[in-house]
């Protein structure tokens, strides 16, 4: 049965540094807390404690998986909170050993002991967290989710209950492969982004899809502003120096403008070299992701540590290939990468637990390859040639970041993820796609066979590679 992934759930808004380990905990809080508001009276809790395990645990302190946990039981919304009361929230906790539930009711929470770090994996997936909660009646409730990438968060009996209801996808042009994408666009002799919005207005009125796409574009055009425009060191105790900012004044020099998109039309008047095309890329990967390390605002797309990516890649497209592009490109773009997301989530896994970096970077780069082979005029067939070609050049990569930070290698990944993006277009759009050797979908194939063979080191647990070649004492 064809599982109906929208758009918008491959590009998500919310707050750094993690989807599966800050986003998903905290969306997995928030459905505690409904479970809490409808089978239970709220203000009977007496107290609330969280196990995390797996990977959620072993890099859950660097991934800020406590925070995320502490803000959702908080009744906070990672959409719409202010970033600048996030902090406050927490130290309100911290000093009082005291957390508002549901923004409802106070109860003691002692963090140190409320929230617990096991290091054991639960079978069903590697991002495993238990709620529990007890109630003055000394009676209490327990409920389990999993974090399983991208901000996608399940219960267990909801994929395995025997007698579960199939939901039939009411989409009219159902996707799994992107073989069946392919036959849509054949057929129906459309784009790969018309089938996306045929798609997409079944459910949703097109008002709406107009909206929610710019939203998501001025989300990802002021984050790059912000990450461009601050200084300073990140924290987690790497110390690790923001580096756009210094990128982006050399670029730049001095100019006058005082809003994201004054300073986007001021990048567009700027002449621009081979070499500065590279730097201009890296320096808007880097600024998104410097900005999620610093638990700020991005969009998951498909991830958090990736999300620096898609943003670089269609600023490429609007500084670099066509300074007329306006809100049909933008819209044409996000479509694109949300629908390969989706069918790269269908085959394989956008989960660094379950399948290193290749399902993060390697399916970002992927994403906005096709999205940029499509805005550069390739055919349906090159479109899913380019996303082919930027994971096949992902396979097997691992994630190993240092201290559990979403930081090195995470931020300069995206840089290579985007610089990767823009190759596997051109290849695509210089090729004659018809006899492509390896499809996308073997390519996605290789990849969940890949990611079944890699060693649980390289799988978001800082067990293997830089997390243990580096100290992070003498960072
Ligand atoms: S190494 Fe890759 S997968 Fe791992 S946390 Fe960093 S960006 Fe995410």
């Amino acid at each position: 049965m064809e599982e109906c992934i929208s758009v918008f759930d491959m590009l998500k808004i919310g707050v750094g540094p993690s989807s599966s380990h800050t986003l998903g905990p905290w969306r997995a809080a928030e459905r505690f807390l409904n479970e809490l508001r409808t089978d239970f009276e709220i203000n009977t809790v007496t107290r609330v404690k969280v196990d995390l395990y797996g990977s959620l645990s072993l890099t859950g302190k660097g991934h800020a998986t406590d925070l995320a946990v502490m803000l959702g039981l908080s009744g906070q919304d990672p959409e719409y909170i202010p970033i600048q009361n996030i902090d406050k929230i927490i130290k309100s906790i911290e000093a009082k050993s005291e957390i508002h539930l549901g923004n409802q009711v106070s109860i003691p929470f002692f963090i140190l002991q409320d929230i617990v770090f096991n290091k054991d994996f639960l079978p069903f997936h590697a991002n495993g967290l238990t709620f529990t909660a007890y109630f003055n009646n000394e009676t209490e409730y327990s409920s389990t989710f999993y974090s399983i990438g991208g901000g996608f968060v399940v219960k267990e009996e909801r994929e395995n209950a025997q007698n579960k209801v199939a939901i039939k996808c009411a989409f009219p042009f159902p996707i799994n492969k992107a073989s069946e994408l392919l036959a849509y666009c054949a057929k129906e002799n459309k784009s790969v982004s018309e089938i996306v919005y045929d798609n997409e207005k079944s459910m949703r009125p097109e008002t709406e899809i107009h909206h929610e796409l710019l939203r998501i574009w001025n989300t990802m055009l002021e984050c790059m502003y912000i990450g461009c425009h601050s200084e300073g060191i990140l924290p987690g105790g790497l110390h690790v120096r923001r580096r756009a900012f210094d990128m982006h004044q050399n670029l730049i020099g001095l100019c006058n403008y005082s809003t994201p998109q004054e300073w986007l039309e001021e990048i567009r008047k700027t002449e621009v070299k081979f070499r500065q095309i590279l730097k201009w890329v890296s320096c808007f990967a880097l600024a998104v992701n410097e900005v999620n390390a610093a638990l700020g605002r991005v969009v998951t797309a498909p991830t958090n540590g990736s999300s620096g990516v898609i943003p670089a890649v269609l600023m490429y497209y609007m500084v670099i290939e066509n300074h007329q592009a306006g809100e049909n490109e933008i819209k044409k773009f996000l479509m694109v990468t949300g629908e390969i997301g989706s069918i790269f989530k269908k085959g394989s896994t956008i989960s660094a637990a379950m399948g290193g970096c290749q399902a993060e970077i390697g399916v970002s780069s992927a994403m906005a390859a096709a999205a940029l082979c499509e805005l550069l005029g390739g055919t349906p067939a090159q479109v899913l040639m380019a996303a082919e070609i930027a994971m096949e050049h992902h396979l097997g990569l691992t994630c190993d970041p240092i201290g559990g930070l979403v930081q090195i290698p995470c931020i300069e990944r995206n840089t290579m993820g985007a610089i990767k993006a823009i190759n596997a277009a051109e290849l695509a759009l210089a090729t004659d796609a018809n006899n492509a050797k390896v499809s996308l979908d073997k390519v996605i194939d290789t990849m969940w066979q890949t990611a079944k063979d890699m060693n649980s080191k390289y799988k978001e647990t800082s067990e293997g590679g830089l997390a243990v070649a580096v100290n992070m004492a003498d960072c």
